[in-house]
């Protein structure tokens, strides 16, 4: 009797100790991925299958005639320059932008619409600034930031390092701000030797890839200038759209190595801004 009693003791003090013990054990899967994977809307991974970015729902996609490509330089208060946009007419601009609900999109998304149709958000367009003036930094970057507009700085890889410190570039691309190229010495290209041409792509992209470490693949030409040497070697290089400053849309069909962008400065008025963003056949001033 007294043998059966301790055999009883026993196996309640053991049944106790692996009761107590599990409160303080480790989870099996604690650093193993989670049991149910992230799906795709459909909740099947098909592969081909389109995905929606992320923060736009499947039935805002939109597919339209064209995209306006905006076209900023400096912001500041000089006058009689049309390349220059004051600080207060920048501002109005982005709020107009914001409150007729237009959506900024990356070159990644206007690619996708371009090279195989992939919808976009509705009233997408896409806002550029080129040449990498400290005001595209301390004016543009904030306020881009507070509406959170996606936008794209076309850069010469001379300024990587000067205009901007790493850090302040690194800071623009995650803020949504894609740091893309616009040469290297900001010379105009189609008055190089294909050779000249070569360098200042080569290195540019060279700068741009180790310094923001990414696989730059937009390039605008600086003045607008190019050949067919020029387009080559873009392509050659990997790249996948170049912007000039022919005004206009982009609009499906077009030369993705050719593509338009709308001129912006103080002469343009939220009037006229609308008539750009609305009309592909805007009034050419
Ligand atoms: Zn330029």
């Amino acid at each position: 009797m007294q043998r059966i009693f301790l055999a009883g003791a026993v196996l309640i003090y053991i049944a106790g100790l692996v009761y107590f013990t599990s409160f303080f054990s480790v989870p099996k899967n604690h650093t193993s991925r989670p049991a149910t994977p992230i799906r795709t809307a459909t909740g099947e991974d098909k592969p081909g299958e389109k995905l929606v970015p992320a923060g736009q729902r499947e039935d805002e996609l939109s597919f339209p005639a064209g995209v306006p490509v905006l076209m900023y330089h400096k912001i500041g208060p000089e006058k009689n320059n049309d390349a220059v946009i004051s600080p207060e007419r920048f501002r109005e601009h982005m709020t107009y932008l914001y409150e007729q609900n237009y959506r900024p999109i990356s070159l990644d998304e206007l690619y996708a619409y371009l090279n195989h149709g992939a919808g976009l958000p509705p009233k997408p367009v896409v806002i550029t600034f080129d040449d990498g003036y400290r005001d595209t930094y301390e004016i543009a970057l904030p306020l881009l930031k507070r509406y959170k507009f996606k936008s794209v700085l076309f850069i010469p890889g001379m300024e990587v390092g000067k205009s901007f410190t790493r850090d302040e570039l690194l800071d623009m691309k995650a803020s949504g701000m894609e740091v893309a190229a616009h040469g290297q010495t900001h010379r105009p290209l189609a008055k190089l030797s294909p050779r000249e041409q070569e360098e200042e792509i080569s290195r540019v992209k060279e700068s741009l890839d180790s310094v923001l470490e990414q696989d730059t693949r937009y390039f605008c030409y600086p003045y607008g200038s190019y050949d067919q040497n020029t387009m080559e070697i873009l392509q050659k290089k990997g790249f996948r759209l170049a912007f000039t400053m022919q005004p206009g849309w982009v609009q499906p069909g077009d030369n993705p190595l050719a593509l338009h962008r709308i001129w912006v400065g103080n002469s343009i008025d939220l009037r006229r801004l609308e008539e750009r963003l609305t009309r592909e056949n805007y009034s050419r001033i």
